[in-house]
């Protein structure tokens, strides 16, 4: 048996990974543990989500990143509870390993504000799939609307509304006005995509709220020169498969994406801690869980708080630095040495809106415009991890900011896509009165799902 203590990671998301890496050389064994096998760049998420990059540039597998790191060992599995009393981890399928450390990163998860119902009608933006399940919607929008007769509905299908003006909420917006208005602009027939409508809403009464005023103005006036209809104080009371509700007025709308709320991944209650509102955990200053100065918790699932009382954001610098700090930590440990509490080195924000546009608070200077869009661009590829990620990204945006091509507009899930439209097909034979056909056997191709329903309507583009 190896005598060395062993240091067990749960996530190989950006605190997981920035503590593993930093326990290079040190005298542990460290295991990760995560559901996934890749280390996901979340914050360009959205480029997925939006047909800009593909998933492969944002995410690299977890094992082929640390491969050189000899004290390191990958393993995948879901972790479903702890022992800390016998110091065990529970994997989902029934595995079980020992710690001498636990380090807990699962990182955040969507909060539906106590309406899980919303979930379906309204995907949020958390992994790759989320990523490429919105594409999917937006992609499939403008499909159905190039073929639907009705106007009504068809105006449905080029409404598009995000739920939630903070970073991500502002980045998808930005990114669909400039798909309707200058990817597709001019590849359909039948309808014009510069016509579709983005609608970003925001209950708080500014976009960015974590950003200065003048900002959260600067992003609001960027989103509205996009033709983003920004509608701030906006409270959503409803969301189903025809739209949303917002006090009394319902904008229909085909395609509803959520960027409102984060809770902490939902391991946090396993570890028997103190929670704060959000489920994330209460830590000590070294970020220790309370009585348990063996399990640490980093990233956007701590709950921790700067020097002056304020809350550490959930940012990726943060989880990075938490990460470091707490593989710190053990090592100082291991000599006999005192731990010491966590300090956030805040080092500036930065959101992106569109081409040329953003906004940034770095160090005391308030960043806009083009300006802001490029310290982003350098920041985002500067943290991306792996050369070939950063090389095909800095490709893509030359490819993308020149042409405003996206390339990654395949429709992948077709038999979704199929049901959708078989779905759609039905309910228009039933408010026509017609008597919808009883279920049929799937059917085997593109053509053969040709739906029915269609009839009068020109045959689908999709393919
Ligand atoms: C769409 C989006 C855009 C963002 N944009 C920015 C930005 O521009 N700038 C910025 O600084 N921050 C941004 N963030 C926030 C940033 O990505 C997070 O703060 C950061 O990822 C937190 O790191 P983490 O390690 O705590 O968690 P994560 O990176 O979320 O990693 C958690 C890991 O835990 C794994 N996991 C979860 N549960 C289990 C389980 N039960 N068993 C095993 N494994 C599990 C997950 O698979 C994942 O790999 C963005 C986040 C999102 C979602």
């Amino acid at each position: 048996m190896d005598p060395r203590p062993r240091v067990v990671i749960i996530g190989s998301g950006f605190a997981g990974l920035y503590c593993a890496r930093a326990l290079k050389g040190a005298p542990v064994e460290v295991t990760i543990v995560d559901r996934r096998n890749h280390h996901l760049f979340q914050p360009l998420l959205y480029q997925v989500a939006t047909a800009g990059l593909n998933p492969s540039d944002i995410a690299v597998p977890t094992r082929s990143f640390v491969r050189k790191q000899e004290n390191l060992e990958v393993l995948l599995g879901e972790v479903a509870g702890f022992d800390l009393a016998r110091r065990r981890v529970f994997l989902a399928d029934g595995g079980e390993i020992t710690y001498d450390h636990l380090v807990v990163a699962t990182g955040a998860t969507h909060s539906y504000f106590g309406k899980p119902e919303w979930a379906r009608f309204a995907p949020g933006l958390k992994t790759i799939e989320d990523a490429l399940e919105i594409r999917r919607r937006i992609l499939v929008a403008f499909e159905l609307a190039e073929r639907e007769p009705d106007p009504a509905r068809r105006d449905a299908l080029l409404s598009f509304v995000v739920v939630g003006g903070g970073p991500t909420g502002v980045e998808l917006a930005g990114a669909l006005t400039e798909i309707a208005r200058h990817t597709l602009a001019s590849e359909f027939r039948a309808i014009d995509p510069r016509r579709a409508r983005i609608v970003l809403l925001e209950g708080a009464p500014r976009v960015l709220p974590s950003y200065a005023p003048d900002l959260s103005e600067a992003a609001r006036q960027q989103l509205a020169d996009l033709g983003v209809d920004v509608r701030t104080g906006a409270m959503v009371t409803g969301i189903d498969a025809e739209g949303v509700r917002v006090g009394e007025e319902r904008i229909a709308s085909r395609t509803v994406l959520w960027g409102a709320g984060v809770a902490a991944s939902p391991l946090a209650r396993e570890l028997g801690a103190p929670l704060d509102r959000a489920g994330r955990v209460k830590v000590e200053p070294d970020l220790t869980v309370p009585g348990h100065p063996e399990v640490h918790v980093a990233g956007d699932l701590a709950a921790a708080v700067r020097s002056d009382g304020s809350p550490v954001p959930g940012v990726a610098p943060a989880a990075i630095q938490q990460g470091r700090h707490v593989a710190r930590d053990i090592v100082r440990g291991l000599r006999g040495e005192p731990r010491r509490p966590f300090r956030y080195v805040d080092k500036g924000i930065l959101s992106t809106i569109g081409r040329g546009r953003a906004v940034g608070e770095v160090w005391r200077f308030h960043l806009r415009g083009v300006v802001a869009w490029l310290a982003w661009l350098l920041v985002h590829i500067f943290f991306l991890i792996g050369f070939r990620n950063r090389f095909m990204v800095i490709l893509e945006w030359a490819w993308h900011y020149t042409t405003y091509g996206r390339g990654a507009r395949l429709i992948t899930d077709t038999a979704e896509q199929w049901q959708l439209v078989a779905a759609d097909a039905e309910r228009r034979a039933r408010e026509a009165g017609v008597a919808p056909a009883g279920p049929e056997p799937p059917p085997t191709s593109p053509a053969a799902r040709a739906p029915e329903a269609a009839s009068g309507d020109r045959p689908p583009m999709v393919h």
